[in-house]
């Protein structure tokens, strides 16, 4: 590991700012946490660096307040969650800056834990903004990074403030993920096997091409499929199509033949009248016309395929649902495929915002081997490049 962990860091009686990703879901009506799984995530390294004796500073952004200090975006109810499940008083100030937190910070002597406003509420935490990192910077001694959903992102937080630090660390979740995905850009058990879904080609065209040297089948579902099928000719209907990317997959599905990459795409289809649940459905194959239709979900016939291509594989990275799993009507395809990867003897890694939703909902979440948080960060990592956030530790 280039990146010096926790583990080896002198930081008792040191103030330590720890970037966390406490961006969790709320309910839209009642403001309260819906999932608190990144809370979860965080407490290992919480917990090690309290044992280490230090004075924790935690910093993390929620939402998209568009630096505004909008009150719907507060992290007081982390705050609330952090006491709970630390049985210990949290200190939560008005803001991330300034004098009042500096002497927040200085004053606390029984190292209770510090954790500051949403970072976002301020416009140049998003912009990078030079003071504005050096103002984040001057709170403490010692600088961590647990954020991996943020990695990919060079904001004050992440990167702008790593500079004023001579020491930096990363915490025990970025290092698990570092390990998990490395493992699987250069050295996969193989066969290696890559489930890609959502709703686009377009923002996995990079990865797809980085998964072309590494894996051993492609299996495509959800609404980029659409874009492959058209692609080898079939009729999809009124199905999601981005018409400007069939020339790319073409050339995917030519560079995977030549290398002999296993390609599997829909053979068929749940297909709907109209984008709604409650919409009339009926299943189709590739050969049949559904002209004024569109394709929700894959079908029964795919699932068995899809399902046979996983079962030898040492090493699936599954992205994407299969289908529109948020409608209950399409989300057979989208579950299926994660009993799937349960059920599989392979090392299963899960990445992606919707992939972890559904996977969560599908109720096989625990039989995954990694639950990959960051989704943009955990794509740009397995497309092989750096992560702005990671170079800064350097
Ligand atoms: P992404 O963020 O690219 O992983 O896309 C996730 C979204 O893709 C989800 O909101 C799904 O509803 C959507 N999706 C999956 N399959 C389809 C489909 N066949 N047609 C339209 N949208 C889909």
């Amino acid at each position: 590991m280039k990146y010096q962990t926790i583990d080896s860091l002198d930081c008792k009686d040191k103030v330590v700012f720890l970037r966390v990703d406490f961006n969790v879901s709320l309910n839209k009506t009642t403001g309260e946490i819906s999932d608190d799984s990144r809370v979860m995530a965080a407490l290992p390294t919480i917990r090690a660096l309290q044992a280490k004796g230090a004075n924790l500073v935690l910093a993390s952004h929620l939402g998209r307040p568009k630096g505004t200090q909008n009150k719907k975006y507060t992290l007081l109810p982390v705050a609330h969650r952090l006491a709970e499940l630390l049985e210990i008083e949290v200190i939560f100030p008005e803001d991330c800056v300034g004098m009042a937190v500096k002497k927040l910070i200085t004053e606390n002597r029984e190292r209770k834990i510090i954790l500051l406003e949403n970072l976002r509420f301020h416009a140049e935490e998003e912009s990078n903004d030079p003071t504005f990192s050096q103002q984040l910077a001057d709170l403490a001694e010692i600088y961590v990074t647990d954020a991996f959903g943020t990695l990919h992102r060079a904001h004050a937080s992440t990167v702008g403030m790593t500079k004023f630090f001579k020491q930096k660390a990363i915490g025990y979740l970025v290092e698990k993920e570092i390990n998990f995905l490395s493992q699987l850009l250069h050295e996969p058990k193989k066969p290696y096997v890559a489930v890609l879904g959502g709703a686009k080609i377009s923002d996995k065209i990079d990865v797809i091409e980085s998964l072309c040297k590494v894996v051993d089948k492609f299996i495509i579902g959800g609404g980029m499929a659409y874009t492959f099928l058209k692609a080898q000719g079939v009729s999809v209907g009124k199905s999601l199509v981005e018409e400007s990317k069939i020339g790319f997959a073409k050339k995917i599905m030519e560079k995977a033949k030549n290398r002999g990459i296993g390609f599997f795409l829909p053979q068929d289809h749940l297909i709907a009248e109209s984008f709604s649940n409650d919409a009339l459905i009926k299943t189709v194959d590739n050969h049949q016309n559904w002209a004024n239709w569109m394709a929700l979900d894959i079908g029964p016939e795919t699932l068995k395929i899809f399902s046979a291509a996983i079962q030898d594989a040492k090493t699936v990275f599954w992205n994407g649902p299969m289908g529109v799993f948020e409608f209950t009507n399409f989300q057979n395809g989208t579950n299926a495929i994660a009993k799937a990867l349960a059920e599989s003897q392979a090392t299963t890694v899960v990445g992606g915002g919707d992939s972890l939703s559904a996977i969560k909902k599908s109720g096989f979440a625990d039989k995954i081997t990694h639950l990959s948080t960051g989704g943009g960060a955990s794509l740009t990592f397995l497309e092989g490049k750096e992560l702005p956030g990671l170079r800064a530790l350097l």
